[in-house]
Parts: structure tokens; sequence; C-alpha cells
């Protein structure tokens, strides 16, 4: 796959999943932009070895503001945006009636509200220039619930939700909108979960195992590199028509 002169955006690039798609991004010759808390410069050294112009801006996910500077930073200083990928999410485990009111409010801001301001923001410039990706970092969550995790489950579903709205929008032009559906990938944002299970007094290694049995029968972590590839697959041509889906890879999760 060769996406040399496209220019990607990929929030909450600087660990996880979004690295990984970064790194593949990147791999394929795209310029690609992150965004992300954490060692940035450690980051954007590893990313520079594939060869094509990187870029970070520090914009919070959270406020509509600093999204709408970080899109004007790429069309500025990369000279458009061609692949948005929307992945910059944060979780928190409660119970419904224990759920902290500015967790709730945090956990739509991210993981949802965030893929409206970019995509709204990102569609004038790609309709102009006549080609688009957009990906949507949802989950298996987004099709699916687990107890304990009532926002980040409305947030994933309406993810989904979304980018069947921009999919039917976009539908006859050559710019297209997907969500990927992961299931455990084992990043931070899942050993604080791991963590959590330790200190209820489990080991590591039945903390790992059991998070993986309750719920994905392949026993074994999604990869961000697989999840990149898969990125990397919904920009090409041969997916051109892949519109609106919600692909999961999970291990099986939602096999069951
Ligand atoms: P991670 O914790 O490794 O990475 C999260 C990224 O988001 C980091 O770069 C962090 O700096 C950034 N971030 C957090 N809050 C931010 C904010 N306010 N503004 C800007 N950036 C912010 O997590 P991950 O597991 O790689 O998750 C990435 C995405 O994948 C999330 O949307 C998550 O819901 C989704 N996902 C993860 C899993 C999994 O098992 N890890 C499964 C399904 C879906």
């Amino acid at each position: 796959m060769n996406l040399k002169g496209k220019i990607a955006l990929v929030t909450g690039a600087t660990s996880g999943i979004g690295l990984g798609i970064a790194h593949r991004l990147a791999a394929a010759g795209a310029a690609v932009v992150i965004n992300g808390f954490g060692d940035v410069e450690r980051v954007l050294v590893e990313l520079g070895q594939h060869g094509t112009r990187v870029g970070h801006y520090p914009a919070d996910m959270a406020d509509p503001q600093q999204i709408a500077e970080m899109l004007a930073y790429v069309e500025r200083e990369f000279g458009g945006l061609d692949i948005l990928v929307n992945n910059a999410g944060i979780q928190h485990v409660e119970a419904v009636e224990e759920f902290p009111v500015e967790r709730w409010d945090a956990i739509i801001a991210i993981n949802l509200s965030s893929v409206f301001h970019t995509s709204r923001l990102a569609l004038p410039g790609m309709r102009r220039r006549g080609w688009g990706r957009i990906l949507n970092i949802a989950s298996t969550h987004g099709l699916v619930a687990s107890a304990g995790k009532s926002a980040y489950v409305a947030a994933k579903h309406g993810v989904i939700g979304l980018t069947k709205s921009i999919a039917l929008e976009t539908a006859s032009t050559p710019i297209t909108c997907n969500a990927i559906c992961p299931g455990w990938v084992l990043t931070p944002l899942v050993q604080q979960q791991i963590l959590a299970r330790v200190e209820a007094g489990a080991s590591p290694e039945a903390a790992r195992h059991d998070l993986l049995a309750e719920k994905q029968p392949s026993l074994e972590f999604v990869t961000p590199e697989q999840l990149g590839e898969l990125a990397v697959f919904l920009c090409s041509e041969a997916a051109a028509q892949v519109r609106g889906a919600a692909w999961n890879m999970d291990g099986g999760w939602l096999a069951q």
C-alpha cells in the first residue's frame, strides 16, 4: 500500500493503538501528525525513522477550541488532511450509581464528541481535495456492553452511530468513514484494568488470563501492529466501498 503524498492525523497516538497505527501509516509513506500526551520527543524520533514528515500537536481532545486549532495547524503546516484517525480515548470502571459525573463528562467529550469535532472540521478539505478516509477507533464495546463501563459503552456505541451517519453523508464521494472495533489490546488503558485485578488479590498472570478468558476466546491480545495493518487496508483503494462498517478485530469476542 502506498500512501505517499497523503497526510494523516492520529489522535491519542503517543502510546498503544494510536501509536501502532501511526507507525503503519508512516511506513506506508504518509506524513503523520500525532496528538496526545507523554514522551512526545521519543515517539517523534521513532516515527521519523520511516522517513516521512512527522509532527505533533498537543490538543486536549476534551476541548473543541483546541481541536479546531489542531485541525487549522495541520491544514496550515502540512497543506491538508487526507486521513483522520480518531483514536484518543480514556476509560473509567464503576457502577452507574457510583460513577463520578466528571468522569462521565470527560469520557463522552474525549471518546465521542471529539470525533464529531475533528470530522466536521476535516470534511470540507477532504471534499475539496476529492479524497478522504476517516477511521474511528471504537471498540467491541461499541456493539456490546460490559458491566461497570457505562460511559465508555455509551460513547463507543455513539461513535459507531456517528460513523454510519458520516458514511451516508459521504456515500457518493471518494471519502469513506469506518469504525474499527478492537477487543483486548495490551496497552496502558488495559494495564490499568489488570492492575486493578492485582490490587484485588490476583497474581499478574491470573489477572491477565482471567481478563482475556472472560471475553476473548483466542486468549491472546490483539496487537497495535495488527490494527495498524487494518487501518492501512481501510485507506487503500481496495477498501473504497467499505462504508459505515464497524470492523471487529477481537479474538472472537463478538462471535459469542
Ligand atoms: P492508551 O492509554 O495507550 O492511549 C490513549 C492515548 O490517548 C494516549 O496517546 C493519550 O495521551 C491520549 N489521550 C488521553 N486523553 C487525551 C486527551 N484528553 N487529549 C488528547 N489525547 C488524549 O489507550 P489505547 O488502549 O491505545 O486506546 C486507544 C483507543 O482504542 C481508545 O479510543 C480506546 O477506547 C480504544 N480501544 C482500546 C482497547 C484496548 O484493549 N486497549 C480496546 C478497544 C478499543
